[in-house]
């Protein structure tokens, strides 16, 4: 197989050489006509998604459109071309006592890019999905590892994809797809000489071991791994007293979307202990009993759900409030447990993700319980706040802790459903990402796929067109410290 592997990222790497200088233009006409070719497969990709995974016809109807628009977007941001952040600060000849020199600096494709998709989203968070079409975007070309999860799936997406490389004229090997089921090729892969970043979405042992291969390489490359996390949710006093019910359906909502088989799951509450909480608890236990119980994706996954939550069950102090108990094969039953904040502190193990229908309320002594306890999780992808203006004037310091705990910070709102905008964030501290710095999703997800250049005293003609004097392209630079559009 190493021979296949190393071919793929040969010709990865030679496709490049070209598709690096295409025109923002170009990837937006690559990006817009691969979407075409997706929705022109009709309900055969929709129906292949769903058998591989388990999840309804209607999932996908949706996840496909937001796959389409998702690239678009980036098809758009790339045309647009901002994205790049030409800056340039004229020469001062006379500048005493050193002329200064002419520097323009851009941000340039970094090279064959390879991508781990996750399970859960074959489309959205897989082979044409963020990773994928961000990298494309900024001009690099994208060798997926398929998931063994959705083998069918993802052969139709990279026929689809290369189809429609080949119709704007670009070889088809500007995306491949690697179909195998080992972790050698992963490892392969991430080492492969020719590659110059890896992005990876799925669970944590995995997104670390991808990052620990790159580490073992001669020449170090980024890897943008984007892992699981608990997404804590806190429910503050006032907020609760005034809306249990509404709170309790939209959690309860939350915790089993997808049978639970999303990483921004709400898999941690934290409360204050009283009357209030514990009507809430009971409220959330009736809204789970009402929503039926679905197979999860594949038998790996509802191993390990089963096993990490009989653990999280069996371990002191946690109780189990609601167990659906549903029966079937594969079915994951939606489970509500609580613990006490002491039991809590004292127990790392009850930090982790159970990756599924599961949630824990965490019923803390007070407020400074609470706030200990939020402080002290791992880094995060979201996390949540139930709040009144009362609640949020009586604890200003919330504030800084969400800020450097998580990517995310959403209001008197479920964390699940990552909308792909301008502004979002999809990262966060380690462990819920390797990388604080940068996002998987909305339109800054480009910049992982790009370095810095500066150009010195350049002669006009040779400048790439972003920062010729004329500024061809017309897009917004940064002038001698200003923003404009305006030629020099
Ligand atoms: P996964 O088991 O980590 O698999 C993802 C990919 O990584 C697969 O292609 C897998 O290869 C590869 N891989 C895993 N361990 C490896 C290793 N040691 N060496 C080489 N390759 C390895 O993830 P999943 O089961 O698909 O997804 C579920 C997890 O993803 C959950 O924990 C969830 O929270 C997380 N997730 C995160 C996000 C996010 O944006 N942060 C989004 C969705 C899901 P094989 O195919 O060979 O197994």
């Amino acid at each position: 197989m190493e021979t296949h592997w190393d071919r793929v990222m040969q010709k990865s790497a030679e496709v490049f050489g070209d598709f690096q200088h295409s025109t923002g233009i170009q990837r937006k006409e690559l990006l817009y006509k691969i979407a075409e070719v997706l929705e022109s497969l009709g309900d055969a990709l929709l129906q292949t998604a769903a058998e591989e995974t388990n999840l309804p016809l209607a999932r996908f109807a949706g996840e496909r459109a937001r796959t389409c628009t998702q690239m678009r977007l980036f098809g758009d941001v790339a045309a647009e071309g901002s994205w790049t952040q030409a800056v340039i600060d004229t020469a001062i000849p006379d500048r005493k006592p050193m002329p200064k020199p002419d520097m323009r600096k851009m941000l340039v494709p970094i090279g064959p890019v390879v991508v781990f998709g996750a399970s859960n989203f074959p489309l959205a968070y897989a082979a044409p999905g963020g990773d994928t079409v961000s990298a494309l975007a900024a001009g690099c070309t994208v060798v997926v590892k398929g998931h063994p999860a959705h083998p069918r799936t993802s052969a139709l997406v990279n026929a689809a994809i290369q189809e429609a490389a080949v119709q704007c004229g670009w070889p088809a090997e500007v995306f491949q797809l690697v179909e195998d089921d080992s972790f050698e090729c992963g490892k392969y892969l991430t080492q492969h000489d020719h590659t110059a970043a890896v992005g990876f979405t799925g669970s944590l042992s995995g997104g670390r071991a991808i990052f620990d291969y790159a580490q073992q390489r001669e020449v170090p490359i980024p890897v943008f791994a984007e892992m699981g996390s608990t997404n804590p949710v806190l429910l503050l006093r006032d907020a609760l007293q005034h809306q249990a019910p509404a709170i309790a359906k939209a959690l309860a909502g939350s915790i089993t979307l997808g049978v639970g088989q999303f990483c921004t799951n709400p898999g941690i509450i934290l409360g204050i202990r009283s009357s209030i909480l514990d009507h809430f608890t009971s409220l959330l236990a009736i809204e789970l009993s009402l929503i039926p119980s679905f197979r999860m994706l594949h038998m790996g996954i509802y191993q390990q759900y089963t096993t990490k939550l009989s653990s999280m069950l069996d371990t002191n102090g946690v109780e189990t409030i609601y167990h659906a108990r549903q029966e079937g094969q594969m079915v994951a039953s939606a489970v509500l447990a609580r613990v006490d904040g002491d039991y809590f502190e004292k127990n790392p193990s009850l930090h982790h993700e159970v990756f599924g229908p599961f949630s824990m309320i965490i019923s803390c002594k007070n407020m400074a319980q609470l706030t200990r306890i939020w402080q002290q999780l791992h880094g995060q992808l979201t996390t949540t706040l139930y709040c009144s203006e009362k609640d949020l004037k009586a604890h200003p310091e919330l504030g800084g802790i969400a800020r450097s705990l998580a990517g995310r910070i959403v209001f008197n709102s479920v964390p699940t459903g990552v909308e792909v905008t301008h502004a979002t964030v999809h990262g966060g501290p380690y462990p819920a990402t390797t990388d604080s710095r940068f996002t998987s999703v909305g339109t800054d997800a480009i910049l992982r796929w790009a370095r810095p250049v500066c150009w010195q005293d350049c002669p006009d003609a040779w400048l790439p067109p972003a920062l010729q004097n004329v500024n061809p392209l017309g897009i917004q630079r940064k002038v001698n410290g200003e923003f404009t559009r305006t030629a020099l």
